[in-house]
Parts: structure tokens; sequence; C-alpha cells
């Protein structure tokens, strides 16, 4: 089976691992220090606070900037539950935007700047796919508001502008992400103040780890806010620390394979649409099409199933998750549910090759013309 996405891990993950085992110190240690270093070096960030998971991220990115109760922040439907979840976990309310359009799935500022109230305290943009949101446009947006910008890049790590939009960005390692660490997370803070106040709640609101406590003279602690065990492991920080040495050239084949995704799916199933038809700084994360409406997708996903081809849908909208509707119930997002309708992810890792690409290209024009046939024969 050709799977969605996949993580690339060899010989020298193994190695990294075995040396964190042989080494006897097993959590918050010297490599996850070298991870954070190394992760903000990439990223022109001075330093970076490492981790669980993405979720923990954000979790900590709000519970620092004082969001709470009574506050609302305004998040997309079009991602992961996560992005919504974390607002809920500080007990504020998550206010759902739609999507500027089919080609832009990403949050419209239009329908943001109609969602606004005087309980808006912060939005948090979610790069879809690896392309970038428009960075000049939403710090103007929130200037004039006074909101706080949250980067969720989960699907973009690599590239310079992330974690430069506003307050902070939430970065994810999860298995099927462009870098793994099996699970784990980062947060750029540009902010010392802000990342410190995210590092101590990491571990508990205590003013010192156990490996400082090692160095230092003093084995006292202080636990001076209510904090959480959001802490990354030596053996997850080796991995970050391979793989994040292979970023770069991943993220190049990825766009290698994405362009030559879009010229093939153009001349081959010309009734197909790519979203971000237009060029857009992107890590690319994963490869979305839109169906043609005549197209039942469920079809589409069993044909190439046969053809040994898996497809995932990104995303089923958080609005219309049983949680969500129960919650707030009557959200409608128009332009959000009609691309999830619609939307398939066809392959896209580093180790598929251009041969694979056009295979998976030509199983889509089969999989469309029986659905023409059907469709005609009905
Ligand atoms: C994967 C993902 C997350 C959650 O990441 P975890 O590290 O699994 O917590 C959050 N937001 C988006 C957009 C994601 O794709």
């Amino acid at each position: 089976m050709l799977l969605v996405s996949a993580p690339i891990l060899g010989v020298s993950e193994k190695a990294a691992l075995s040396k964190v085992i042989d080494s006897g110190w097993l959590t918050m240690g010297e490599r996850v220090r070298a991870f954070e270093e190394a992760f903000a070096t990439m990223h022109g960030a001075d330093d970076c606070v490492a981790v669980s998971s993405c979720t923990a991220a954000l979790h900590l990115i709000l519970h620092a900037l004082g969001i709470g109760p009574g506050d609302e922040v305004l998040v997309p439907s079009m991602t992961f539950v996560a992005t919504a979840n974390a607002v809920l976990y500080v007990g504020a309310t998550p206010v759902f935007v739609d999507i500027e359009s089919a080609d832009v799935p990403l949050m419209s500022i239009v329908e943001a700047e109609a969602r606004c109230t005087p309980r808006t305290k912060a939005v948090i943009l979610v790069h879809f796919a690896g392309y970038l949101a428009d960075r000049l446009e939403w710090q103007k947006f929130a200037r004039a508001r006074g909101l706080q910008i949250i980067e969720d890049a989960a699907h973009a790590p690599g590239l310079k502008e992330v974690g430069t939009f506003g307050a902070a960005a939430a970065f994810s390692f999860y298995g099927n992400k462009n870098m793994t660490t099996a699970e784990g997370g980062i947060v750029i803070a540009r902010d010392p103040d802000l990342r410190e106040r995210i590092r101590q709640a990491r571990g508990h609101g205590m003013t010192t780890g156990t490996h400082q406590r090692l160095n230092s003279r003093t084995p006292q602690y202080d636990v001076t806010m209510l904090g959480f065990n959001y802490r990354m492991d030596e053996m997850r920080a080796a991995i970050g620390l391979v793989q994040l040495q292979n970023l770069q050239e991943w993220n190049e084949i990825r766009r290698i394979l994405t362009v030559l995704y879009r010229r093939l799916i153009a001349t081959k199933c010309p009734t197909v649409a790519v979203p971000f038809s237009q060029p857009r700084t992107s890590a690319h994360h994963i490869m979305p099409i839109l169906l043609p409406r005549y197209a039942k997708r469920q079809d589409v996903i069993d044909e190439l199933r046969t053809q040994g081809i898996q497809t995932t849908i990104h995303y089923p909208p958080v609005h219309q998750m049983t949680l969500y509707r129960e919650r707030f119930p009557g959200t409608h997002l128009p332009l959000t549910e009609d691309f999830a309708q619609r939307e398939l992810t066809i392959p896209l890792h580093p180790q598929i090759t251009a041969s694979v690409v056009e295979a998976v290209v030509s199983g889509l024009a089969i999989a469309l013309s029986n659905c023409a046939q059907t469709g005609a024969a009905a």
C-alpha cells in the first residue's frame, strides 16, 4: 500500500537512540537542549521550548498569554481538532471562521473580521497543507484590534517566516509530519518573557529542571505557577536532531513532487482542482486535491485503494464534530463545508518517486472516468 505519508527513519536514528540509552540520562537533558537550539537556529529564532506534542505547545502558548474564561479565540474549522481543543483547555471559546475560498483554504480575513467581538483576544492561524497565511495582512488585522497571533505551524516546519507572525508558533513532530520524533512538539516564542513562562509551565511551574539541579550546588526548587507535565525526553530529542538535518532536503523533495503532481493533474485530470493555484511559500506538508462535483468521493477512494493507493481527507471540519456541534450549535461555514466534502489527500512524502506520482495520477484518471461513466448511465 502506498501511504499518504510515511516517516523516514534509519541507521542514524537507531544510533542516536542507542547513545541515549548508553548515556543513562533519559529525559530533559543535553539532547533536548541541543534540539531546541538547532530548531531555533533553523528558524532564525533566539531559542525555543521542546514539548511533548503540538497540542501541548498550543495549550502552553494560550496559557502563557493569559487567555482564559470569557475570552474568544478565532480558529479555522479546516484544521485538526487539536487547534480548537487547546482553546477549550484554557476555558476560552473557539470561534470558527470560514476559509477564504476553495482555492485558498486558509482562514478568511473578511470572515475573521465579521466574527470579532470585544471578547476576541487572539487568532490561531493554521498554515494549511504547509502553505503560509498572509503575514502582513494578518499582522495589520491583529494590530488594529489588539489581538495576539498564534501560529499552528504543524504543517510548516523549516520555513524561516514561520514563528514571526505574532506571539508564538506551535510545531508538531507526530509520525506523519514533515519531520518526526514519534510524538513531540516545540514552541517558538520570540519574546523572552513569554518563552520563559512557557518553559516553566512545561515542567509543573518548577523554577529549575532535574538536569539543572544536577549541575548546580543547590538541590532546591520552588513552584511559582500551576504548570503541566509537557516535557520532551532525550530519545525524542535525539531522533529530532537527526531528522532536523534532513528537513530542508525533504521539504525540497516535497516541493518538486508537488510541482510534478500539479502538472500531471492539469493534463490528465483536468476536472480536478488543486488548491493554492497561485505561488505561495509552502513546506508542502500534504497534497490536497478537490474532486469535481460529479465524482462520488467514496468511489474514487475505493478505486485508488484497489490500486494500492491510500488517500485521506483533510479535514472533516471541526465545527461538525459531535463535541463541537453540541457545544456550538448552529455554526455554518459554507465554504469550509463544501471544501471538506470534495477534498481528497493523495500520497506525498520524500520517499515517493516521479514514477509513483505518475501512477497516482493515472489511477486518479481511471477512478474519475469510472465516475463519469456511472454518472452517464444513471
Ligand atoms: C498534527 C496537528 C496537530 C497536533 O499535533 P500533535 O503533535 O499530534 O499534538 C495540531 N494542528 C495541526 C494542524 C496538525 O496537523
